[in-house]
Parts: structure tokens; sequence; C-alpha cells
């Protein structure tokens, strides 16, 4: 077939229906190809709810396409015989012969280079568009990283605020100061938070049920569960899930942002990362919607700009460090770990207790929130020496908001101290003790977090100062963590052996 002007590329994680990509469509001379393929979902092993996450957003978006009387070649995986997007992809420019090919900026690595690739075998131009759901483009992320020897967020962020204005007050920061952060690092009374107000759930509809179908008769072996769906999966859901979130739990997300409290998987976090990450919801809205309730008197600014930090600051910045530091930042093993993923990270069988709760919950939502991400899971892992590569892995199949751009950074960067402190200042890790300050794991673990060693000592604990104990000169060297290092010289040399020789037992028993 001959003709086709512009073949349109929409990809999984870019269901926006006013994306780029679409700019100038003409239903005459266009099509737009979107295609399932059960490779991506083997890529990593995927959580089934994350599979159906992005099956079910994409068949929504190409119905929303097609209501505007568009041509939309959709690709089920049911009925074709593709395992990989590069084969699917190689076929239809086989068949149709385009002009070019058009689409927005993918957000992985890896998937750029096969679209070049793909599109260079069959002599075909690539054509590739802004991702309008950033708010600073990847050429101006990499200006103002140029001839800085260290990235910094807090450099990074308030460079964003002063450029967008958000808030700003005659060239100062609203509240007269860029953080909160003391204001931000609550945690509950003993009794727990009170009650919580329950996010607003979607129930699935006939498009998502039939996805959910098809992903337990396709990927039957995949972790997790399906029962608990209700992910929002259009644009009008996501945006009413934004809504909830603004009016009841932004007020209290700055904080107990940093909290934690077993059997509460959501707290008062804005289970919007996902609809960000497929481009159901604009950063922009999310930001004006914060604005606005701080405008309104509905949410102390602590909690706004606690909220902002993280679309503005972080989510900004860590895209911008994934182009810059892709692909070494995927092989990135700082501190030479190699031990690997325990098994029961896919079934959460394990007797410690912040564990077992964290990927419980994960396993059942593809979800945790980001201090159980970084603090639980994160600081295990790099405490106990698994292999940074599958961990990120592990992040990327199991939360159903894991897009690589995302996941990288956040984990082998932030969580697992993999690029040697490319963007933070120190090693993220910390003891039994800190997790009891920030939750109630430790009241129901057999565990004792006070005990550095002997059979009841918490695994956290005794990884932690063994991890002290075995990098003790960096650290020292660090004025962001010589205090750390300065505690373990308060240890008299029999314990520090005691520490040395339980944590080889508990590394040597973490089941491969
Ligand atoms: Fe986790 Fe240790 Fe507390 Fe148990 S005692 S919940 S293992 S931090």
């Amino acid at each position: 077939m001959t003709g086709l002007r512009n073949l349109v590329l929409v990809l999984g994680d870019q269901l926006d229906a006013e994306s780029a990509a679409i700019d100038g469509f003409d239903p005459a001379r266009d099509r737009i190809w979107m295609a399932e393929v059960a490779g991506e979902a083997r890529h990593v092993w995927s959580h089934k709810a994350r599979i159906a996450l992005f099956l079910a957003a994409m068949r929504h978006h190409a119905e929303t396409l097609r209501a505007r009387h568009w041509p939309v070649d959709y690709l089920r995986l049911d009925e074709h015989p593709f395992e990989r997007l590069a084969e699917a992809l190689a076929a239809s420019l086989a068949h149709y012969r385009p002009e070019r090919v058009v689409c927005v900026e993918p957000g992985e690595w890896r998937v750029l280079a096969m679209l070049q690739d793909s599109c260079a075998a069959a002599d075909t131009p690539l054509e590739l568009r802004t991702d309008r759901h950033f708010m600073l483009e990847r050429e101006e992320f990499a200006s103002w990283a140029r001839g800085r020897t260290q990235l910094r967020m807090e450099h990074f962020y308030r460079w964003m605020r002063k450029r967008s204005g958000i808030l700003m007050e005659g060239g100062q920061p609203v509240g007269g100061t860029w953080n909160f952060d003391k204001e931000n690092r609550a945690n509950f009374k003993r009794s727990g938070p009170d009650p919580l107000p329950a996010p607003r759930s979607f129930a699935p509809d006939r498009i998502t049920v039939e996805v959910l179908e098809l992903v337990e008769r396709r990927f039957p072996g995949h972790p997790g569960q399906l029962a608990a769906f209700d992910w929002p999966v259009t644009e009008a859901q996501a945006q009413a899930a934004l809504t909830d979130f603004i009016e009841h739990r932004l007020p209290l997300f700055g904080r107990y942002q940093d909290a934690m409290w077993q059997g509460e998987p959501w707290l008062y976090h804005a289970r919007i990362s996902a609809a960000l990450n497929l481009k159901l919801l604009t950063p922009q809205s999310a930001i004006a919607a914060a604005e606005n309730a701080l405008r309104e008197g509905l949410a102390p600014l602590a909690s706004v700009e606690g909220f902002i930090r993280q679309v503005l600051g972080w989510r900004e910045f860590i895209r911008g460090v994934y182009w810059r530091d892709m692909p070494g930042l995927a092989s990135a093993n700082h501190f030479s770990h190699h031990r690997a993923l325990p098994q029961w990270f896919w079934t959460g069988e394990t007797p410690m207790n912040c564990l077992r709760d964290t990927i419980g919950q994960t396993l059942k939502f593809g979800y945790a929130h980001h201090i159980q991400r970084l603090m639980i899971t994160g600081n295990f892992a790099l405490l106990a020496g698994i292999e940074p590569r599958q961990v990120a892995d592990w992040y990327l199949a199991v939360y159903v908001d894991a897009v690589e751009w995302v996941e990288h950074p956040n984990v082998l960067g932030m969580a697992l101290f993999a690029n040697g402190g490319r963007f933070t200042s120190k090693p993220y890790v910390a003891s039994g003790a800190y997790v009891k300050r920030m939750s109630n794991y430790c009241a129901n673990c057999r565990f004792s977090p006070a005990k550095r060693h002997g059979p009841d000592a918490c695994p956290f604990t005794t990884l932690y100062w063994n991890f002290i104990d075995r990098h003790r000169q960096t650290l020292l060297a660090n004025p962001r963590t010589t205090l750390m290092a300065r505690n373990l010289d308060r240890l008299d040399e029999a314990e520090r052996q005691a520490i040395r020789a339980h944590a080889a037992v508990l590394m040597n028993t973490l089941e491969p």
C-alpha cells in the first residue's frame, strides 16, 4: 500500500489525546498506529496489574481517537503473531511504506534505539516530537546540567521555581522559604493515622474487564494480583483521581509524606503517578490544582510545596538525569554488589514485617508509596548488597507507574547509590531505628530494631552497622555521613566483630 504520509506511532506511555504526535494530523493522509506486544510485558517480568493498566489505558485511548473518526491501526495482543514491538512495526512499515514515521520522543532509551533502527531498516524517516508532558525539554536540562560537577535536585528545583514563577512572589519563594522539610517529616501518634479517606476507586468497565481476563490468560505465571485493580485508565478518570487527592489528602500529604503504617498502602499519597507517567494527566494540571488549593485555603503551603516539589522538581530532574546518564546508568554498580535478588521479593514471604507488608501491598496493588520504596525495599537491597540491575528490574516490573526513565534514576541513583552519588550527596541507608520511628512495623515484628546481632536482631540494624563498618573511611570523609562513621567508632571491637559475624550469616541465608 502506498500514499500514506505519516504513520503516527502512539506508544503505551504516550496516551495524551492532545499529544504533539497528532499536531497537524490529517485523517485523509495519516494513520495512527498502536500495538500491544507480549515482549513489553516480558522485558521485565511484569506485575499483572502493570500489564493490565497499560493495555486498558491504551485500548481506551484508541477508542478516544476512533471517536474522532481517525484511522487507527490497533494491534491487539491476541490478534497478531509479533512478540516484539520492532517486529510489529517492521511489518506495518513494509505494508504502508509511509513517507515518514511520527512519534513523540519515547521515554525509554531502549525504545528510542529500537525506533531509530526500525525506521533506518525500512528506509523511512523518523520524526520525533517534543513530549509536552514535561515542563522542560531534554536539551534545556542538558544545558542546565552542563559544567556542573554535581547534579543536585535542590538547585534544579529552585531554578525551575524561578523559571516558571510557580510558588514565587516578587522573585522570592512564597512563604519566604524554599522547602518545609522540617514540617513534612512527621510520624503518626501511637494509635496511628486518624480515619483515612478512601481514595477514589475506578471500577473496571467492559474494556478493562476484557483486558483483565486477557492478562490472566496470557500471563498466568507473572507476579501480582488483579482482584483489586481500580486504577484510572482514561483522562477523565485521571482528572477525577487528581481532584480526589487535592480535596481529601493533599492537606496532610506534606506532613505525613515520609510516614508509614502497616496495612495502609495509600495514606495521604496522591495515587496519580501512573496516570502522569502514562500521560493521562499533565504535570501542569496537577501543579495548577495544588496551587489553586493553596489560594482557596484548602491546603497548607507546606503540603502544596511538598507536592509541587515532586512534580516540578523531582519528576523533571530524574527525567533529565536519565537521558543524560543512559545507557551507563543501567549497569552502574558503585559498590560492586553482586548478590542475587532473594526469591521472596516476588512473594513477600519473609519474617521481616516491614518488607512483608511493603511487598505484600506491592503484589496486591502494584503500588507502594515513595518512602516504602526508598527506605524499606531499597534500603534493604542496598544494605544486603543485592546487584543493582536485579533490583532495578524488580522495581520496573512490579509497580504500575514504573517506566524506565523514572525507575532507573530513582532506584539505581537514589535508593542504591549505584551511580556513586551522581545526584545524591549520601547513600540513603538506615537501621531498624529509623523504621521504628517512622512506622508501626517494628511493633508487629519478631525482630528487635535496637539489637545489632543475635537471633532477635533486626536484619536492617545488623546490615546497617555492617555497611557502615565496610565503608567507614568513605563515610567519614563525607560531611553528610561523618556522624554515621563516628557512631560506629563508639562500638568496641568485640561488638563490631559480632555484627560482622551476624551480617555474614544473614547475607548467606538470603535466598537466591
Ligand atoms: Fe523491619 Fe526490623 Fe522493624 Fe522488623 S524490626 S519491622 S525487620 S525494621
